[in-house]
C-alpha cells in the first residue's frame, strides 16, 4: 500500500487513513507475537499470494479465493447496498 512520506496517509478503500490506523493482517501480529510459524502455507490458486486461509464450495471444493484476495460481508450490510444501488440506477 503506498504511504505519503510527508502526512504518513494512505488510501484504503477509498479513505485516507494515517498508516497507524491500518492494522496489520492476522498473519503478521501472529508472527509478531510468536515468530515466524512453523508450517508451510500456499499461494493462492487465484491471487498467487501467500495465505493462511483458503475459501472454497463446501460440495465442490473450488477455490474461489483466500484470506488475500477475498474479502468477508456482513449480510445484512451488503443487502442493504445492494438497495441503494438499485436506487441509484432508477435515479440516473
Ligand atoms: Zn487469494
Amino acid at each position: 500500500m503506498p504511504e505519503n512520506q510527508l502526512t504518513g496517509a494512505a488510501v484504503m478503500n477509498g479513505t485516507v487513513k494515517r498508516m497507524s490506523q491500518i492494522p496489520d493482517a492476522d498473519y503478521i501480529r501472529e508472527a509478531e507475537m510468536y515468530g515466524m510459524p512453523s508450517a508451510e502455507y500456499p499461494e493462492c490458486p487465484v491471487c498467487g499470494k501467500v495465505c493462511h486461509t483458503i475459501f472454497a464450495d463446501r460440495d465442490s471444493g473450488d477455490v474461489y479465493g483466500c484470506d488475500r484476495c477475498v474479502k468477508v460481508l456482513d449480510a445484512a450490510d451488503w443487502l442493504e447496498n445492494q438497495k441503494m444501488e438499485l436506487e441509484e440506477m432508477y435515479h440516473d
